[in-house]
């Protein structure tokens, strides 16, 4: 009977070896869209009239996507048409959340504090049809501290946006890789303020450095040519000439799928649910709540085995993907549509 049970352990252990083989995948999810070594995004604050009249015809001239952050009160008071940032929007830009009056946080009751954001919300939504505002930027940077009342800012903005940008909380000009150790960390973004001339003529160099230890580097413009603290029009100018150099290695996003693609990564899975000669099915799931605001898809790195990819989609649809060697490379939203990879039979590489 002894002997009995053990055969039959060992019978049950390996056949779950064996069902482990058949759905073990050789995978990673890159860290960085599209396999890029670093990522950056461009971030404007406040609502300066130069930013829409001569950072964003640059930005769309090389294609590269920025994050205005705006508060509601000084966009008023600089004239510019709310049109115009609808436009920007509709262009692929990011519009987000700057506190409605542009207050000093610290100074506020957190009930106060809320309000500045879901007010903002509210206003910039009705404002802005071509997208939701899920992003802050705390307004003078204040929430990014270590008191116990910038602690208490992040809790209260939190829940509100998926992640809120601070202004040079760190000796370094960039967010390492491994920035976010806890969900607070998403709420603290590090970021370069570009406000005089040694942070002008550095740019180049910051994003190398961001480069070389993989990182998010995210630099903060105020006025471009106009308004304040102000960075002249041909320094802008040369700041997108140095990153069009580096864009082979560089992941150049608006702040928010930066995020989204951080956050989704950290806690994605890919599993291989069945296969056979001609088709796997795949599932890329996450953990994250609230579906509508995790839209960014993540490249997925994946091994074939020398089987030869014919076509992959997800809900019907095509994903383009790159096939070299042993190695498949495509993009995929995580959620609960499978993803479908057919095969050419018989065909190896
Ligand atoms: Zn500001």
């Amino acid at each position: 009977m002894k002997y009995l049970s053990f055969t039959i352990l060992c019978l049950c252990l390996s056949l779950s070896s064996f069902a482990q083989k058949q759905t073990e995948l050789d995978y990673t999810i890159a860290p960085w869209f599209n396999n890029k070594k670093a990522a950056v995004s461009l971030t404007f604050d406040d609502g300066i009239p130069g930013q829409y009249a001569v950072a964003v015809p640059l930005l769309d001239k090389y294609g590269f996507k920025g994050t205005f952050f705006m508060s509601v009160s000084i966009v008023n008071s600089q004239h510019i048409s709310w049109e115009t940032i609808n436009r920007a929007a509709l262009a692929g830009h990011e519009i987000a959340n700057h506190a409605l009056t542009h207050p000093h946080f610290p100074k506020m009751p957190l009930d106060s504090i809320a309000w500045e954001c879901t007010e903002s919300n509210k206003q910039m939504d009705a404002l802005l049809p071509a997208q939701k505002m899920i992003t802050h930027a705390y307004p003078f940077g204040e929430g990014g501290g270590i008191t116990e009342k910038d602690k208490a800012i992040r809790k209260t903005v939190a829940p509100y946006f998926i992640g809120a940008r601070a202004t040079q909380n760190k000796p370094y000009p960039y967010n390492a890789y491994d920035f976010a150790k806890t969900n607070d960390d998403y709420y603290n973004i590090n970021s370069q303020m570009i406000s005089d001339s040694a942070s002008m003529a550095n740019f180049g160099k910051y994003i190398d450095e961001t480069i070389a230890v993989g990182g998010w580097f995210c630099p903060t413009y105020h006025g471009i040519e106009d308004g304040w603290i102000i960075t002249p029009g041909k320094v802008f100018a040369q700041h997108l000439i140095e990153l069009d150099k580096r864009k082979d290695s560089v992941w150049i996003a608006p702040f928010k799928n930066v995020i989204q693609y951080h956050k989704e990564r950290n806690s994605a899975k890919l599993k291989l649910l069945s296969k056979n000669a001609r088709r796997w099915t795949l599932s890329l799931t996450d953990t994250l709540a609230n579906r509508q605001n995790w839209t960014q898809p993540l490249t997925i790195n994946f091994n074939t085995n020398g089987a030869v990819i014919k076509s992959i989609s997800q809900k019907r649809k095509k994903l383009s993907f790159k096939q070299s060697g042993q190695v498949c490379v495509f993009d995929a939203l995580p959620g609960k549509d499978n993803i479908e990879v057919q095969f050419t039979p018989n065909a190896t590489r």
